[in-house]
């Protein structure tokens, strides 16, 4: 299959290149071609999850380097649980925090990694990455010590967590982490600059783990397919999706999901007060705008660089109101439902699936899965005083916890970084 521009249909590229370059050449972003229709009674329920996101990923692979080792890219990415949790008769929890980093963007980075490993073995590869948080520390852990890669993390000062901060300083080796004084904006603006500049561009072999990456999105695909056919072997009946949603990344890989014939009913959107996504819908006006800092803040993005891709696949504003659904919530509703669920059903939650819980009481008596998406224990600081509790640490995080960090800051000026990054990359 090929990979085309979402500006221009004659821009086509095989998926490794697709992958290699992040960005298409016109500034667009990789969509495929077309999405493969599945017969999902051919799916045996027997398959584990890395041979079952083989079967349907199979096609987007097909003619392509990688085609061969899709398998044990999927083997090697995919080595924790997905599990779908019950929380009421018509609730239920997909939970895609069990990653080495805890949050559901282990499984775009592992499988990013794999792929870019592979592909870089004539030519070593620059990964640089912006973070507001969890895509720094899926990105780190996912490429340490791949021998093929470098990844440069750039993260804003004082704007993430204790722990999330902790989770993307602790690595060695391939791993460069640096703390910019700046918003995530500016780290963002950093990474554009550095991939249209000759000298990063040369000596570096740039590409991006952001979700714009379309080998980030692919593999997202995985978890709705494999969900909603286990829900629907088990119950007969067809669930909806909650996403909550920031870029846009994981709410794409949903929808084509949903395009590709497995037995979804419909996918809302959830929101933080970040909410450009219910506007446009109201409005039929896209306006992004500066992002504002709220509890769930892998959510704080004020212009969602996967919309474009949205808007690629429902083309006009009548076939996007008719297809996209988005509810959005205050940081007062994230306090509320954190605990509400707490008492009533004694599960803690993170801020950001309870935007989508907060969500799931505005919908209908059908049954909804709720995706969380990080564990609690990376937001401590937010549930703690919320349910007057202490949130249990996994084994994952205390495996990060112990490690030593370190903390490298920079002012927002590329020539600055090209100074510290000279002395890791010798
Ligand atoms: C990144 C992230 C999101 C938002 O996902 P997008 O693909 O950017 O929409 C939601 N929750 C958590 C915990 C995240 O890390």
């Amino acid at each position: 299959m090929d990979f085309i521009s979402t500006r221009n249909n004659e821009i086509k590229k095989t998926l490794s290149q697709a992958i290699h370059r992040g960005l298409a050449e016109d500034g667009g972003l990789f969509v495929p071609e077309y999405l493969p229709k599945v017969d999902i009674k051919k799916f045996s329920r027997d398959l584990t999850y890395p041979e079952f996101s083989e079967k349907i990923l199979h096609t987007f692979f097909q003619n392509d380097l990688l085609e061969k080792k899709l398998l044990d890219i999927c083997t090697n990415a995919f080595m924790f649980t997905v599990p779908l949790e019950k929380l009421n008769d018509n609730t239920f929890i997909l939970e895609l925090f069990h990653g080495p980093t805890l949050s559901f963007k282990d499984f775009g980075a592992r499988f990013l990694a794999e792929c870019l490993n592979i592909l870089s073995e004539k030519h070593k590869t620059t990964i640089m990455v912006a973070t507001s948080g969890d895509t720094g520390s899926a990105v780190a852990s996912a490429f340490y010590k791949k021998s093929n890669c470098n990844v440069i993390i750039l993260y804003p000062a004082n704007k993430i967590s204790i722990r999330q901060q902790h989770q993307i300083t602790c690595w060695d080796k391939n791993i460069l982490a640096l703390e910019v004084n700046g918003t995530f904006d500016d780290c963002q603006d950093l990474v554009k600059s550095a991939f249209k500049n000759p000298w990063w561009q040369q000596h570096l072999h740039l590409s991006s783990a952001n979700s714009i990456n379309i080998g980030r999105l692919l593999p997202q695909i995985s978890y709705y397919a494999y969900c909603s056919v286990q829900f629907y072997h088990r119950y007969h009946m067809l669930p909806g999706f909650i996403v909550p949603t920031g870029n846009l990344g994981n709410a794409t890989a949903a929808y084509w999901a949903k395009l590709m014939g497995f037995p979804i009913r419909e996918i809302v959107l959830a929101t933080n007060a970040n909410k450009i996504i219910v506007d446009y819908l109201q409005t039929g006006e896209y306006a992004p705008r500066h992002s504002i800092s709220t509890l769930a803040n892998a959510m704080d993005v004020g212009n969602p660089s996967n919309f474009e891709r949205l808007q690629y696949l429902f083309n006009s504003y009548d076939m996007f109101k008719n297809n996209v659904k988005a509810i959005s919530a205050t940081d007062d509703d994230i306090r509320l439902t954190i605990k509400s669920i707490y008492e009533q059903y004694k599960r803690i939650i993170c801020p950001h699936t309870a935007t989508a819980c907060f969500a799931r009481q505005q919908l209908s008596e059908q049954p909804w899965v709720v995706v969380a998406t990080a564990d609690p224990s990376k937001f401590e600081n937010i549930i703690e005083p919320i349910i007057k509790l202490k949130v249990p640490i996994p084994s994952q995080m205390q495996y990060l916890l112990d490690k030593p960090t370190k903390v490298i800051n920079v002012n927002k000026n590329l020539v600055d970084i090209q100074e510290v990054i000279s002395d890791f990359l010798r």
